[in-house]
């Protein structure tokens, strides 16, 4: 079995949210001395980039939607006070979010931007994310939280050559941290009011922002409150502030308000939104082990559209299990020829190889994962079963130790690993 603890899908972060409260209250020293270095607060959000992606879906595969979003995230960013190596990324969720990391990253979900009528409210989005971002409320939160000996140890730990189960184990802490953070409410209107001076400066109607507003209410009265809110409350005063704001600025002129690009790049998502509707009935089965109902949708979601990734990673994974490795390999190597940098792709082609007893490739592309996700138990143990294979046993041992830590025991494979270890002569 791939996943932490029968979770739905191959990975699943929140498990560890039950850790951080454990880590909290570390920070009543001087108040300087508290303060997260800036290339610091850039490590770590680049870390966690891998997770985010994994805990939404994955990243949308075609590379012209992802430059689109990033030329508006960049055109944006360069009105932000702050000058951060920023990255922006469309992910696949179909939920309607956005949401950035410490010191430059930014995410919007296809969901939101199905939801979108115009890029004036796209750069709203961006831009209100990227207040968070330069207004350091990631970067306080981690501080606030975890402390900032352990913040160090942590940039420090993902250089080191062989990093061990604890340290790993607060890696994740951290990250679960990050992906559920929440905003004071405060925080959310020094971010709409950066949000508006950026879509301002950068020659975007500053009225694009109300709009999203507006279609986030009108969600919330269908009854299908968008994700965002719950991390970003929207009373009706939120409306009035930002109004406020855009009326001091007194925009006039030419605005964009939108763009033909914009409709072109929405009208490519609508034509692949039934592709993901049948990939999330897969991973729903999958997570139900209906493995035969879980194939059958990832299937019709290749049909739709050949290019979603996770559903054939999904596919791989399926046919890998039922021993038919050879289809198996075939649908890992497309999907690792689509997106060659993310966890899942490297994940599942590695297992498969491990399978196909081809260690010395499988050994490479899940020493990938796992520097993608260093906490992810399952990489470490067929890392384990490729060392102990190929005959490198203080490596295997290394691993199975690594991956009994981070399951702490629970994993399926967690006796035969320990039971590796007694007969490598080595104590778990
Ligand atoms: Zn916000």
């Amino acid at each position: 079995m791939l996943s932490r603890k029968g979770f739905n899908g191959f990975f699943s972060l929140f498990v560890l949210i039950f850790f951080i409260t454990s880590c909290a209250g570390t920070t009543k020293g001087l108040p300087l001395l508290n303060l997260l270095p800036e290339e610091k607060e850039v490590e770590l959000g680049r870390a966690y980039v891998p997770y985010a992606i994994e805990e939404s879906d994955g990243l949308y595969p075609d590379r012209d939607v992802q430059e689109y979003i990033k030329d508006i995230g960049l055109t944006l960013s360069r009105k932000s006070e702050r000058r951060l190596p920023y990255q922006f990324y469309l992910v696949n969720s179909s939920q309607v979010n956005a949401f950035a990391l410490p010191g430059g990253p930014v995410m919007i979900t296809r969901g939101l931007l199905l939801k979108l009528n115009s890029e004036s409210e796209l750069a709203s989005v961006l831009a209100h994310e990227l207040g968070h971002i330069n207004a350091r409320h990631h970067a306080k939160f981690l501080e606030k939280q975890f402390g900032l000996n352990l913040l160090l140890n942590i940039g420090a730990l993902l250089f080191a050559d062989r990093p061990y189960g604890k340290a790993l184990l607060q890696f994740g802490q951290v990250g679960a941290g990050l992906l559920a953070l929440k905003f004071s409410r405060e925080q959310e209107k020094e971010a709409d009011q950066y949000g508006v001076l950026y879509t301002y400066k950068a020659g975007y109607d500053p009225m694009g922002m109300i709009r999203v507003f507006e279609m986030f209410k009108s969600l919330e009265r269908g009854g299908r409150p968008p994700e965002w809110m719950s991390t970003h409350p929207l009373p009706d005063t939120r409306i009035q502030e930002v109004s406020k704001e855009i009326e001091v600025l007194k925009p006039t002129g030419a605005f964009i308000t939108d763009t033909l690009e914009f409709q072109r790049i929405k009208s490519k998502l609508v034509q692949t939104q039934a592709s993901f509707e049948e990939f999330e009935k897969g991973k729903k089965a999958f997570g139900q082990r209906s493995y035969r109902v879980a194939l059958e949708h990832f299937n019709r979601a290749l049909e739709a559209y050949p290019d979603n990734y996770p559903a054939r990673a999904y596919v791989a994974y399926i046919l890998a299990m039922e021993g038919r490795l050879l289809e198996a390999e075939r649908q890992s190597e497309t999907a690792l020829r689509t997106m060659p940098d993310v966890f899942l792709t490297n994940y599942v082609h590695g297992y498969v190889k491990f399978l196909q007893k081809e260690h010395t490739a499988s050994i490479k592309h899940l020493q990938r994962a796992s520097q993608l996700i260093p906490d992810h138990a399952s990489t470490h143990y067929y890392l384990g079963r490729n060392y102990e294979a190929t005959g490198q046993r203080s490596k295997a041992v290394e691993h199975y130790r690594t991956a009994l830590e981070l399951s702490q025991g629970r994993a399926p494979w967690a006796e035969d690993a320990k039971e590796r270890l007694r007969r490598l002569g080595a104590l778990w």
